[in-house]
């Protein structure tokens, strides 16, 4: 059976056709000039080209439906080789708008926000992709493929620079070792050259697997989904909770090597009544302590069946005031991504396409078809977005 191109780093290409610059330039050939037709690898022979076509398929994934926000954003489906599809957002921060750390970007920038399983197994309470339960890992070529494929649609230049964000559907360090892989693809120089500081791993928070990605010294980032300062509610939200709490947590937040420039991101998703209260912000200051940290505030982002609500604006702002006037860099994540992620998830029950300036590939029978999987990331529009959607607006 062919196995994906894209699951080989550098080196195990290396090592099937030595010597190491010819495993380069095939590397070069699938990332940067985007090959899928291993007849146009012309700077390497005949022989070699009809080997590597009888041992490797070139995609992983293929573009099932995307959708463009009115923001520049874009959603997309991607159906895998067994049929199963995943979300992945390609998130567009325009000059003037502000970044995660609550300053003003120069340069227009793209994120990609990458999911790393189909479903999960974590079982929050808040989360669509929960209610569906847990079907696969993605591999690290699966992970790295939606990238590629992205930048690949957009016909970026190779070079373009983009920040990669471990948050869409599933729980990034219960697949670790393809994550851990697909950092190193990534960031691989004849490849797709993306930094493993542009690189933000998010956690519900499995703390020997914080350490255990801390020890690996990739050097990327880490965003911790804390939602909660208290066990009891932080239970009631991410039953992981009860494993590893609280305290376990911010213990191993603070064992992860991090770039003394550079802060951990915590997620902090805000809920009606439940975790928005001024005592929650009070505790938190006092959690982070000495962490170099930042927080983002979401408003949770409401979907069918769940009971909670999301909290008023000027509660969420006033939290937000407390941690700012308490030295911690906190933004508010912005709100329009309600309506897209209606648009997506729930496109066919509310009919919010006004929202949708295009929508490609995919008829409404096949929305039908695809619905169930639409609705199990119907909530990512609104939490993927640590830099477009998280400035103060
Ligand atoms: N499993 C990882 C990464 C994917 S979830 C994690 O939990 O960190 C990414 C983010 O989406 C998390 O911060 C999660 O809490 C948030 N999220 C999930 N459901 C949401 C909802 N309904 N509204 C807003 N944010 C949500
Ligand atoms: Fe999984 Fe993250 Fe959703 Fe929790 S919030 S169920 S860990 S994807």
């Amino acid at each position: 059976m062919k196995q994906f191109l894209a699951d080989f780093s550098l080196a195990e290409l290396a090592a099937i056709f030595s010597p190491e610059y010819r495993a380069k330039q095939i590397f070069e050939w699938f990332y940067r000039q985007y090959g899928t037709n291993f007849d146009t690898l012309t700077t390497v022979s005949k022989a070699l080209r009809s080997e590597l076509s009888d041992r490797f398929e070139t995609e992983a994934l293929t573009i099932a439906a995307k959708q463009t926000s009115v923001d520049g954003s874009e959603k997309y489906l991607f159906r895998l080789a067994d049929n199963h599809t995943i979300e992945t957002v390609l998130l567009l921060m325009r000059e003037g708008e502000t970044n995660d750390d609550g300053e003003p970007i120069r340069q227009a920038q793209y994120t990609v926000c990458v999911s790393t399983q189909v479903g999960c197994k974590m079982g929050c309470a808040f989360c669509m992709t929960a209610k569906n339960g847990f079907v696969r890992n993605l591999t690290a070529g699966e992970i790295v493929s939606q990238v590629l494929a992205i930048k690949r649609d957009h016909n970026m230049l190779p070079e373009k620079g983009l920040n990669i964000v471990y948050m869409g559907m599933g729980e990034p360090l219960d697949n670790l070792a393809s994550v851990a892989k697909a950092t190193q693809i990534f960031a691989t120089e004849a490849g797709l050259s993306i930094s493993p500081r542009r690189q933000t791993i998010s956690t519900s928070g499995i703390s020997p697997k914080i350490d255990e990605l801390g020890e690996m010294n990739l050097g990327v980032l880490l965003a911790i989904s804390l939602h909660a300062v208290d066990n009891a509610t932080r239970e009631r939200l991410i039953p992981l909770n009860k494993a590893f709490n609280i305290e376990s947590v911010i213990a191993a937040t603070r064992r992860f090597p991090i770039d003394m420039r550079k802060r951990v991101m915590f997620e902090y998703l805000m809920i009606d009544g439940v975790n928005d209260d001024p005592r929650s912000a009070k505790t938190l200051v006092r959690l982070l302590g000495n962490i170099r940290a930042k927080v983002n505030l979401i408003a949770f982002n409401p979907h069918e069946g769940s009971s909670f609500a999301r909290p008023d604006r000027a509660k969420m702002e006033a939290f937000q005031r407390y941690l700012l006037d308490h030295g911690i860099v906190c933004t508010i994540r912005q709100s329009r991504g309600i309506e897209i992620d209606a648009a997506c998830g729930q496109l066919r029950e509310r009919h919010t396409a006004s929202e949708i300036v295009s929508h490609e590939t995919i008829s409404r029978e096949s929305i039908k078809q695809r619905s169930m999987m639409l609705r199990m990331s119907a909530r990512s529009f609104s939490f993927v977005l640590p830099r477009i959607w998280c400035s103060n607006s």
